[in-house]
């Protein structure tokens, strides 16, 4: 197991795990992987600790010879983006994504605006472990240079257009899309109405998680005010889910399935296979409906890192996470909150339809999940009890998975209990045709995980 990186880079308590010394290192220690000359663009969400662990941050970068650009508060998709566009050696994004305010963290990008490979996080984890920092000659020192060269992001953005002027609700919940998506989409003609857009990294309006229990007042505004769709975005803008014309939260894994077909109808090669790259808790009714539009489905870990890397090395032309993370590697391989939120709409104005009818072709699935507390340190242990355990709940499984936690398939459901890999915590997460089913099996596995934290 990693000391410092999680499944989606850097991240913890400020004051605790997340330091200004810890900045300084992760910079030096970065610069070292580099090497004396290289450059990187760093942006961050609206956290209030963002700028003390920027100035960290970039201490060590400089004193490693590392040349820095910043562009202050932007979505993480758009650092990415960036770190290519601009030719750089990486991008680092400061930001703990949809965790509650006292949280920060970092997530790195290479040179493709790609999310750090396991083996780039392994080779800084050695460094700062090793202490083994290369520390620039005076003369070599970087340099900083505040910026605001974020157009090429832009022009990608701007690239849309639409035949009806739609009325959209946007709620970016006072973090990083606050100020990008209303100006994106007014700028593509859109009619927008903006909720919680101001930059305040105590989330005060709500909790910068876009999960149904969080979105009550976009709801209400989207139906209230007649729009014809409500997108809300995480911290960083990397993640969007959406609204109905009538004020429904759209479910995550139906949105998951219209990506897909969108991005099926839209492939013009009718010889590339169409691979699609799904995580193992995505619905099983995703999996089919993809199936039956012409899509194969490849299966990965959790995280946006894997989904992009199964994208790239098989080709792939659309990845997504049902928690709202939708990759299009079309544009580029980071998920993006605020380009999938266009592309649904375009895919509307293509289909001349509200999205409630869209998703209704999409089979039903109960889908639930609750979260256990554990400490990091007891994971392993944690999980192989369960390993163990599980199995024996149940009179016939149908297929046992161990590509991230286990995943026992069951004639009428399945069940996937995993580590997370960003706080403290295991996740349990069940699906069944018949809601009673699904919740049968979560006890199941709270039961099996409770006892596991008593036996390790
Ligand atoms: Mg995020």
């Amino acid at each position: 197991m990693k000391r410092y990186f999680g499944s989606s880079g850097v991240r913890g308590v400020v004051g605790e795990f997340i330091t200004t010394d810890l900045a300084m290192k992760l910079g030096l220690g970065l610069a070292t992987q580099l090497g004396e000359g290289s450059s990187v663009v760093i942006g961050r969400d609206t956290r209030t600790s963002g700028e003390m662990l920027e100035s960290a941050l970039v201490s060590g970068l400089l004193s490693g010879g590392c040349n820095t650009e910043l562009i202050g508060i932007f979505p993480t998709p758009g650092v990415a983006y960036l770190a290519k566009a601009l030719s750089k050696d990486a991008g680092i994004m400061i930001t703990a994504s949809h965790n509650p305010p006292p949280y920060n963290g970092f997530k790195f990008f290479s040179k493709h605006g790609v999310a750090f490979l396991p083996e780039m996080e392994q080779r800084l984890e050695e460094i700062l472990i090793s202490n083994a920092f290369n520390y620039a000659n005076w003369e070599r020192i970087g340099s900083v240079k505040k910026s605001n060269s974020t157009s090429p992001y832009f022009s990608m953005l701007y690239d849309f257009s639409f035949k009806k002027k739609w009325r959209v609700v946007l709620d970016p919940g006072c973090g990083a899309a606050s100020v990008v998506a209303p100006l994106v989409f007014r700028n593509v003609g859109c009619d927008v109405i903006a909720l919680n857009s101001q930059v305040d990294g105590h989330f005060p309006a709500r909790s910068s998680e876009p999960i149904k229990e969080n979105l009550q007042g976009l709801m209400e505004a989207v139906s209230g005010l007649g729009a014809d769709i409500g997108i809300a975005y995480d911290g960083d803008a990397d993640r969007m889910v959406a609204i109905d014309e009538q004020g429904n939260f759209v479910p995550s894994d139906k949105l998951l399935a219209l990506f897909a077909l969108f991005m099926i109808t839209q492939e013009e090669d009718p010889n590339k296979e169409k691979i699609i790259a799904l995580p193992i808790n995505t619905s099983d009714a995703t999996d089919e409906y993809v199936r039956e539009s012409g899509g194969k489905v490849i299966r990965t870990k959790v995280g946006d890192v894997y989904i992009s890397q199964a994208l790239l090395e098989h080709n792939g032309i659309f990845g997504g996470e049902p928690i709202g993370a939708w990759i299009h590697p079309q544009y580029h391989l980071c998920p993006d909150g605020i380009l999938s939120s266009l592309l649904l709409l375009k895919f509307l104005d293509e289909m001349d339809s509200p999205i409630s009818e869209l998703i209704k072709n999409v089979p039903d699935r109960c889908k639930v999940s609750l979260k256990i507390k554990c400490k990091n340190e007891l994971k392993p242990s944690v999980m192989e009890y369960v390993k163990k355990t599980l199995p024996s709940q149940f009179d016939a499984t149908e297929n046992i998975l161990h590509l991230d936690g286990i995943r026992i398939d069951l004639k009428d459901g399945w069940i996937l209990i995993r580590p997370s890999g960003t706080e403290p915590l295991m996740r349990v997460t069940t699906e069944a045709k018949e809601q009673t089913q699904a919740e049968k099996l979560l006890e199941i596995g709270k039961r099996v995980v409770e006892e596991a934290l008593t036996t390790v």
